[in-house]
């Protein structure tokens, strides 16, 4: 199977999770689940938390407010959307927007590492606390165990299935809404990125 088949297919396992704790609220809700989006041969993957109601309505990820975020953060390295792959660790929007649950991020994040296997990033940039913490905890990252206000922008080697990955913990861009001094240091952070970008 090519790439973009072996996506499409967990796309469909996805639009079909009947067992997700997540399902019955998309169905009644008329949302769609947020599988990711970009370039399949992207060097770098974007990793946020869960789809908030923009996202859901639409199915396409960080296409709100923290999108804009993410999109000015990008550009400031000389990158667009098309150039990356962007995807959350929970496809599914939990109500209201709460922590999804730890089983969700069990359920979802199988879906996340197949897609990482996929696509073979040599970088990975987790956006905010969870998506740190799964990749940390399931990429088995060595040296971490520190908060994300003490290792953001640190590079940490681990390895994927299919070759080494480097992992970029950075602030999730929404915090930048809430806290605009932090705008600052994501953009620093983003520009030790853009030497990785090749
Ligand atoms: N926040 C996320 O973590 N992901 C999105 O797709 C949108 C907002």
């Amino acid at each position: 199977m090519t790439k973009d088949e072996q996506l499409l297919q967990i796309k469909e396992e996805i639009l079909n999770l009947t067992q997700s704790p997540l399902y019955k609220y998309r169905a009644e809700n008329n949302y769609w689940p947020v599988i990711g989006e970009g370039n399949h041969d992207a060097v770098m993957v974007f990793i946020g938390e869960a789809p908030g109601e923009n996202e859901a309505k639409t199915g396409r990820p960080f296409c709100g407010a923290a999108g804009r975020v993410l999109d000015e953060l990008l550009a400031g390295i000389e990158l667009k959307r098309g150039d990356v792959y962007v995807t959350n660790v929970v496809k599914d929007r939990p109500p209201l927007n709460r922590d999804p649950f730890p089983e969700e991020i069990d359920l979802y994040g199988k879906f996340l590492l197949r897609q990482l296997e996929i696509i073979r990033p040599k970088v990975i940039v987790t956006l905010g606390r969870h998506s740190m913490n799964f990749i940390f905890d399931h990429l088995l990252v060595d040296g971490h165990g520190q908060g994300i206000s003490k290792c953001h922008g640190q590079i940490f080697t681990a390895a994927l299935e299919s070759g080494p990955v480097k992992i970029i913990p950075m602030y999730h861009p929404a915090a930048a809404l809430y806290q605009g001094s932090l705008k600052k240091v994501m953009m620093e952070d983003f520009m030790a990125l853009s030497d990785l970008a090749s």
